[in-house]
C-alpha cells in the first residue's frame, strides 16, 4: 500500500527535459547504424570467419548494444538498459573470434573501443535481476534479424519507458526509403522519432541531426487499405490475420516487411493496419520489438493496442506479459477490427 502511494506520486520528466533526450538517442541509434551498416555490408566474410551462420546477427547486435549503452552513459550519467545481450558470450575465450570482430565493427562508431571497454560497455545499465525501474531506456539492437540477414529490412529501436509507457523513441530503419517502394533496400534509409504529445517526425538517412519532417495525424478513411505484415512465417500467424479482415470487412493489399520498419509503414501512411497474431497461445512480445514503433504509431494518429484492445504495458519486465498480440491501425479501423477479434476468438483460441 505504502509503496503504491509512494508511486503515485513519482512524476513523468517535464516536456523539456523529455525532449532533451532525443540528442543522445538519436546519437545512439545513429551511431548503431553505422555499426549494423558495417556488419550487414560483410554478412559472408564474417560467417567464413566465425564459422557460424547467425555471427552477423551476433557481432552486429553486441557491437551496436555497446555502442548505444557507452554513447547514452556519456550523456546522461548513470542509465538502466533492458536489451538481450551482456557481456557473457563475449567474454568467453571461446567466441574470440567474435569478439575481434565485435570490436571492428563498434571501432566504426566508437573509435579505438578496446576489448575491456567494449564488454564493459555490454553490461552497463543492466538492471538487477529482479528489478522493476520505473524509467529506464529498451533497446533492439537489430530488430528483424531475419530481414538483416537476408540483405533486406532491419531496424535500431531505442526507446524511453516511464511507468510502464514509452515517452521518447527513435526508430532508425538504414534500408528503408522514406518514398518509393518500402519492400525494396535504400541506400540512404530513414529515421522515425516521437515523444509523448509531441508528434512523430521522419527524416531521410540516419545521420543524428538531419532535420525531421512531422508526422500528419491525419488520416483519410476512404484512402486504399494496406496491411503491414511479417515475412517470417512463424512470427505471426498469417491465416488468422486473413480471417479476421474478413470478419471485418477490410480488403487490404500486404506490404511484407521485416521489423519495426511494419510500425514506420503505419506512422508515415504507408500502412493502414498492423497486426500481430500470436502463433502459440503462450508468446509474449519482448518490449524492445514494440516499445519505439508503437509510440511513434501513436503519435503520428494510428491506435495502437493488443488484440483484446488493451493498451500496451510496459512495466511488466522484459516481455508484454499482459498483452496478446498487437493490433495496430487507422482510427476508423481499429474498432472494427477489434471486433472481428471477438467474433472470431472461441474458434480463433
Ligand atoms: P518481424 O520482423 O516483425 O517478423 O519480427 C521480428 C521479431 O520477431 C524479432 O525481434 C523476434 O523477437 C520476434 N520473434 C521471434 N520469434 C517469434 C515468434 N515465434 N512469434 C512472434 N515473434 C517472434
Ligand atoms: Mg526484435
Amino acid at each position: 500500500m505504502h509503496a503504491r502511494a509512494i508511486r503515485l506520486h513519482v512524476h513523468s520528466l517535464p516536456p523539456g527535459e523529455l525532449a532533451a533526450l532525443f540528442v543522445p538517442a538519436r546519437l545512439a541509434v545513429a551511431r548503431a547504424c553505422i555499426v549494423c551498416r558495417h556488419v550487414q555490408a560483410r554478412l559472408h566474410e564474417l560467417q567464413s570467419i566465425t564459422k557460424d551462420d547467425k555471427s552477423p546477427v551476433t557481432v552486429g547486435d553486441l557491437a551496436a548494444q555497446a555502442v548505444v549503452a557507452r554513447t547514452l552513459a556519456d550523456a546522461l550519467g548513470s542509465i538502466v538498459l533492458v536489451a538481450e545481450e551482456d557481456a557473457r558470450f563475449l567474454g568467453d575465450q571461446a567466441n574470440r573470434s567474435h569478439l575481434e570482430a565485435a570490436l571492428g565493427a563498434a571501432a566504426r562508431a566508437w573509435p579505438g573501443v578496446s576489448d575491456d571497454a567494449l564488454l564493459h560497455a555490454l553490461d552497463l545499465g543492466r538492471p538487477r535481476h529482479d528489478a522493476r525501474p520505473d524509467a529506464f531506456w529498451t533497446l533492439d539492437p537489430i530488430d528483424g534479424t531475419k530481414g538483416f540477414l537476408r540483405g533486406g529490412q532491419y531496424a535500431v529501436c531505442l526507446a524511453f519507458i516511464e511507468h510502464g509507457t514509452p515517452t521518447l523513441a527513435v526508430l532508425a530503419c538504414p534500408s528503408l526509403p522514406v518514398a518509393g517502394n518500402p519492400e525494396q533496400p535504400d541506400p540512404v534509409g530513414s529515421t522515425y522519432f516521437a515523444c509523448r504529445a509531441g508528434g512523430a517526425f521522419e527524416a531521410a538517412g540516419i545521420a543524428p541531426d538531419a532535420p525531421g519532417r512531422r508526422l500528419s495525424r491525419e488520416r483519410d478513411p476512404a484512402a486504399p487499405i494496406r496491411i503491414a505484415r511479417s515475412v517470417e512465417k512463424a512470427h505471426s500467424d498469417a491465416s488468422i490475420t486473413d480471417r479476421l479482415l474478413a470478419e471485418a470487412g477490410v480488403a487490404a493489399a500486404s506490404v511484407r516487411i521485416d521489423s519495426q520498419c511494419k510500425y514506420a509503414l503505419l506512422a508515415s501512411a504507408r500502412a493502414e493496419i498492423y497486426l500481430r497474431v500470436p502463433t502459440s497461445p503462450a508468446r509474449r512480445e519482448l518490449i524492445w520489438d514494440h516499445a519505439a514503433g508503437a509510440l511513434i504509431a501513436a503519435e503520428a494518429g494510428i491506435t495502437v493496442s493488443d488484440l483484446d484492445g488493451r493498451p500496451l504495458d510496459f512495466s511488466r519486465g522484459r516481455r508484454l506479459e499482459e498483452n496478446t498480440g498487437i493490433l495496430a491501425a487507422r482510427p476508423d479501423l481499429h474498432p472494427r477490427l477489434l471486433d472481428a477479434v471477438r467474433a472470431l476468438r472461441p474458434s480463433a483460441a
